[in-house]
């Protein structure tokens, strides 16, 4: 039987675990983290179809199911034109008329994920204080512990990272004046605003800004920072109360190359991490996963080496990547600012959003499916 050993039990590293071990792989799954800290990180994910399919793959899909907080409308505004979009599952076609995405909070993931791996009988979980020493020799090696990773670093795979002027800060609250299955992408000159829906008034904020202002912000009390939090919402969004505590964080585009070494290969936020803005960067993470999965289940039907598998995942994970941290640094320069040369090419793009459909389509699906499967039926 094939074997490997992943590092890393985050979001990434734990469905690769689950992905290896469906695919007829024996696998060990490490992480220097207890079960508790690994599920106790206050944060949603957007998730999109792209997400969807592999979990549905993988049977876990039906479990999430009550932690799910569906959403049938995206609307992007932006602040300094004035202009409104409105996405609708029906702009992604392929007979998708429901949904556009969902939020799931970690939490409810990590427990899911953590629970299946441990009941899996071909996954040894291994979390907590990590045994030192000579670990047994595997055919393949997944790093999926983080962007500071370790096992990336003793690979010496080149590494590129520009840090954005911009943070972000995480905050759940209580809303009015929105739907509860809508969610906003908001764009202003000091960034991109996400306001993801939980579940009924409850909302995850998303407020990208310079770090420094952000961090000021971190440090107000509860009514001062829901006085600014109100200045820079819509009239319409009104905010009521706190749900959590605000927290900023720095923001990051970044880029490891190649994505495989031997027979290590890199997942996740080890091999690539972007802007929060279009909440792309789980749903990037999980499609390297369906990307080793796919190639996994080649090896295991003895159809493809595993010597082979980590030059073939380079390959076929890379345009995707490019895409989508090209994209997302492209939408974070053209709408963070007011600026007059770059206003009218924003009316004319979002003038042509809202008017024509198939273009809707086009950007809805490259966010959700992945830009590389514009090309697919
Ligand atoms: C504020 C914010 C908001 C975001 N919002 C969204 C969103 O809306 N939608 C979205 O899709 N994405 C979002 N993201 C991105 C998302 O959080 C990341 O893409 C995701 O956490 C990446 O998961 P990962 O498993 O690759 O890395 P991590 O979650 O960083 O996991 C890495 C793991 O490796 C472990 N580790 C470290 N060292 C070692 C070692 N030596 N050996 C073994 N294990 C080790 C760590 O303990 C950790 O558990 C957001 C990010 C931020 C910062």
């Amino acid at each position: 039987m094939l074997t490997a050993r992943v590092h890393g039990a985050g979001p990434t590293g734990a469905l690769a675990a689950l992905a290896l071990a469906d695919a007829g792989w024996r696998v060990q799954l490490r992480d220097p983290l207890p079960a508790h800290d690994l599920c106790s990180r206050s944060r949603a994910y957007a998730l999109t179809h792209s997400s969807r399919e592999l979990l549905e793959q993988l049977g876990l899909w039906q479990s999430l199911q009550a932690a799910l907080a569906p959403f049938r409308r995206l609307d992007l505004c932006d602040r300094a034109t004035g202009q409104r979009v409105p996405f609708l599952g029906a702009d992604l076609g392929n007979g998708r008329t429901e949904l556009v995405g969902w939020i799931l909070e970690h939490a409810p993931l990590m427990q899911l994920l953590l629970q299946a791996a441990e009941a899996h009988p071909l996954i040894q979980l291994d979390l907590g204080a990590m045994a030192d020493g000579a670990q047994e020799a595997v055919d393949l090696c997944v790093a999926a512990d983080g962007h500071h990773s370790p096992t990336r670093q003793a690979c010496g795979i080149a590494h590129w990272r520009f840090p954005y002027r911009q943070g972000c800060l995480t905050v759940q609250v209580r809303l009015r004046g929105s739907d509860p299955d809508q969610a906003w992408e908001l764009f202003r000159p000091e960034g991109p605003f996400a306001v993801l829906p939980l579940g009924g008034d409850a909302f995850q904020l998303v407020w990208s800004a310079p770090l420094w202002r952000l961090r000021e912000l971190e440090q107000l009390d509860g009514v001062a920072f829901l006085d600014a939090l109100s200045a820079a919402l819509p009239e319409e969004l009104q905010v009521e109360v706190l749900l959590d505590q605000p927290r900023a964080f720095p923001v990051a585009l970044e880029m490891a190359w190649p994505l495989h070494r031997g027979r290590t290969v890199l997942l996740g936020e080890v091999a690539h991490r972007c802007h929060p803005v279009g909440g792309q960067g789980l749903n990037l993470c999980w499609r390297d996963v369906a990307e080793l999965q796919q190639l996994a289940a080649r090896c295991t039907g003895g159809r493809l080496s595993p010597s082979r598998l980590g030059r073939l995942y380079t390959r076929r994970r890379w345009l995707d990547i490019a895409l989508v941290l090209w994209a997302t640094d492209a939408l974070v320069r053209l709408f963070s600012n007011r600026s007059p040369l770059l206003l009218p090419l924003r009316r004319v793009a979002l003038s042509s959003l809202g008017r024509f459909q198939w273009l809707r389509q086009l950007s809805l699906r490259a966010m959700s499916d992945g830009p590389c499967r514009l090309w697919m039926p």
